[in-house]
This record gives structure tokens, sequence and C-alpha cells, in this order.
């Protein structure tokens, strides 16, 4: 009777902990994916949604409660339940409006991300990598999907940068008269251009210049390489994932992901379960983690970030969808070993670096174009022994510009 009374008590207590434990440990990775998010909350590299808008209400805001919409991937309390801190929002016009009206298009989705931004109290606009840093709500960037938004015109970009777009996609799913697409047979526009002609190589030197984040998500390998090998800044890829677990020809195969590491760059990883799965029918959590983790084995987890494409594309991983979901990504990176530092790089930090450098190369190029027209215009002698200190290597690059810059202001005001 004693020895049942034990093996019943035995069993009992087995019951209990297969129960308990496992809930325990999930509760507490959970908890742990949750405590990482509010210490450094998601810069996600793209999404769709205002694409919806002019979709589904033709931009008129009064016509929706962004707060609580649920035709959607994306609305507001979602993107607070998922901790995004800030949100690249992407202004994308069909290929079909190329050559025709895809600058007046594009202006108008410009207008409504800045129309939602200032109306709604948990979103605000901003332009710089320190707005992101200094923002408490959820920070709105504007990227622009597609080259072809330039109309084959500098002038374009530029006044596009001035309204304040941070990041281009060199191209969409068409070529432009200067830069190929990665799709092949979608649309028959300049079926000739291999890679980035003449003019596109202008486009990369004056996105470094202007401070605009380069995107080679979409763009063929010849385009990725041929802007990787130009840009004098880091490059992102803002919704991609890696060729050799799915090989799709929207994904980064290996040797460009080595290439990304060299150039400091990041691929945020997109979850279009399309791209992710290549046609397998289950898509997962752990599909997309596998994508993650091959791109961590050949560039580091330092090249990582996320850009989910919500309300970009139809099916996304079972468990993520919508844009609430990303702890469920981040607890399942935990529980694969990832560590925090390289998670909180994930989230925020490989991209804050990203930008930081880009802004930062352009104070450079001001400064380098600011100490030539000194030199050409008026002090040779001195700039050359500071050019000639910077060769011998005893000045740094950035002491030299310094240096450059600090005499040639002086010099300015010395002259009448
Ligand atoms: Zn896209």
């Amino acid at each position: 009777m004693e020895m049942m009374r034990n093996t019943a008590k035995l069993l009992w207590l087995l019951m209990i902990f297969s129960d308990i434990v496992p809930f325990s440990c999930e509760k507490s990775m959970r908890e742990r994916a949750i405590e990482l998010m509010q210490d450094a909350r998601l810069i996600d590299g793209h999404n769709d949604f205002v694409l919806q808008l002019r979709i589904l209400y033709q931009n008129r805001l009064s016509r929706v409660n962004l707060r609580e919409l649920n035709r959607t991937h994306t609305n507001l309390v979602k993107l607070q339940a998922g901790y995004v801190g800030a949100q690249f929002w992407s202004v994308y016009v069909l290929c079909s409006a190329q050559n025709k009206d895809a600058v007046r298009l594009t202006l108008e989705q410009i207008d409504v991300v800045k129309r939602m931004c200032n109306s709604y109290e948990e979103l605000e606009l901003v332009m710089t990598s320190q707005g992101i840093s200094d923002s408490r709500r959820i920070a709105c960037l504007i990227g622009i999907e597609g080259g072809h938004s330039i109309d084959s015109s500098l002038a374009t970009l530029r006044m596009y940068y001035d309204l304040g777009v941070r990041y281009m996609t060199l191209t969409h799913s068409c070529n432009t008269p200067w830069s190929e697409s990665s799709s092949k047979g979608i649309h028959n526009f300049y079926p000739s251009v291999i890679g980035l002609t003449a003019f596109g190589q202008e486009v990369v030197k004056e996105m470094n210049r202007l401070g605009m984040l380069i995107d080679l998500s979409h763009t063929s390998y010849s385009t990725a390489k041929a802007a990787l090998n130009i840009s004098k800044a880091p490059v992102i890829f803002s919704h991609s994932s890696a060729f050799s677990v799915c090989n799709h020809s929207r994904n980064v195969p290996d040797d460009i992901l080595q290439q990304l590491k060299k150039n400091k760059g990041i691929i945020m990883v997109t979850f279009n379960a399309d791209v992710l799965a290549c046609g397998r029918k289950v898509v997962n959590i752990s599909t997309l983690a596998d994508h993650f983790d091959h791109i961590k084995e050949i560039a580091g987890s330092e090249s990582i970030g996320i850009g989910g494409d919500y309300d970009g594309v139809e099916r996304f991983p079972e468990g993520l969808q919508d844009v609430s979901k990303y702890p469920s990504l981040i607890e399942e990176l935990l529980r694969r070993g990832w560590n925090e530092t390289e998670l909180k790089g994930v989230l925020r930090e490989n991209f804050l670096r990203v930008f930081r450098e880009v802004e930062n190369h352009t104070s450079v190029t001001s400064k380098w174009n600011h100490f030539m027209v000194w030199r050409n215009c008026g002090c040779p002698s001195i700039a050359v022994w500071l050019c000639s200190l910077g060769q011998e290597g005893m000045l740094t690059p950035a002491n030299q510009f310094n240096s450059c810059h600090g005499i040639g202001l002086l010099f300015k005001r010395l002259l009448p």
C-alpha cells in the first residue's frame, strides 16, 4: 500500500514538473526578449503601410483611425506592442508610373507620411540618427523604394533629401535607365541595362554626398556589387534575406554578404514568406531564424538588422502575422544562443552605426570640398604641407581635414 502511495506521489510530481518546467523556461525566454526590446526598441527598415493608405483610403487620413485599423498588418497599437522605436515608411509608386507621373505620386506618398506622423502623438518625424536616439515616440523615417521615382534627375533626388527622404532603393521590380533590377520579365523597361550605368554611378556618389542611405534590396547582383564598389559609405539592404537558405533572386548571395561586411553595411532581414521559404508550405519563425543564423555565420551579427516588409506582401511566417509579433523572433534567436549584445545590434545599434557613418561621411566630404576650394584659390603651400603630413601618417585623415578646414575658414575671413 505504502509503495503504491509513493508511486502515485512520484507520478503526480512528474506530471506537475512536466507541465511547469517547460512553461517556466518558455516564460523566462519571453520575458528576456521583452526586457531586451524595452531597452533597445526596434528600428525596422521597411514597411509599406502608406501604400495601403493610398489603395484603401486614397490617402485621406480623416477617413481612418490609425490606432485601431485592422485591415492592415500595421496600426499604432500593434507597433507599440511590437516595441517598434523607429520605422522607415516606404514611399513606393508602381513601376508602371515610370516616365509618367512617378515624381508626383512619390511626392504624394511623402506628403501622406508627413501628415500621418504629424497628426498622431504616438509618432514623430525625424531625419537624423540623433533624432532616432532622442525620440521617445515611434520615430518616422522616409525611404523611397525604386530609382524610377527620381525620373533620372539628380536635382529631384536632392529635393527628396530636402523633404526628409533618408534612403532610396536603387530599383524596384523594373530596370531604370541607369540601374538593373533583380526581377526579370515583370516589366520591359530598359532590358539592355546591366548593373549601374555611368549615370547610375553618379546617383550613388550623389547619395553619398547628400548623406542618403543607399538601399540595394530589389537590385540585381551586378547593381549591388557595383554600388558596393563605388560607395564610400556603408550601404543597406532594407528588406532581403539569405540566398543560400532560399535561392530567390530577392535574396543576397554569400559573396555579396562578404562584400557587405567589408563595407560595414547591414542587411535588414525580411519576413516576406515567399522570399524566406522558396515554395515550402510551412513557413514559421524557425524558417526566418535560419536566415539570421546563416547571415551571422557569413557576415557577423553586426551586419544584420530587421526589415519586416509588413503591408508590402501577403504572406508572413506563422506566428508573425503583424507588427506586434517581433518579440517572438527575438525569443527564438535567444533560444538559439544569440546573446543580448548581438540582439541589441540587430534590433537597433547596427542600423544606428550605419546611419551615423553615412551622416559623418557627408561632413568629411563637405570639409574636403571646402579644403579643395580653399587650396585652389589661396594657399597652396600650406595645403601641400598638410597633405604631406597626412601622407606620411603624421596626421590622421580626420585631423588633416579639421586642420585644413580650420585654416581654410581663417584664410577665408582674412580675405576681402
Ligand atoms: Zn519591396
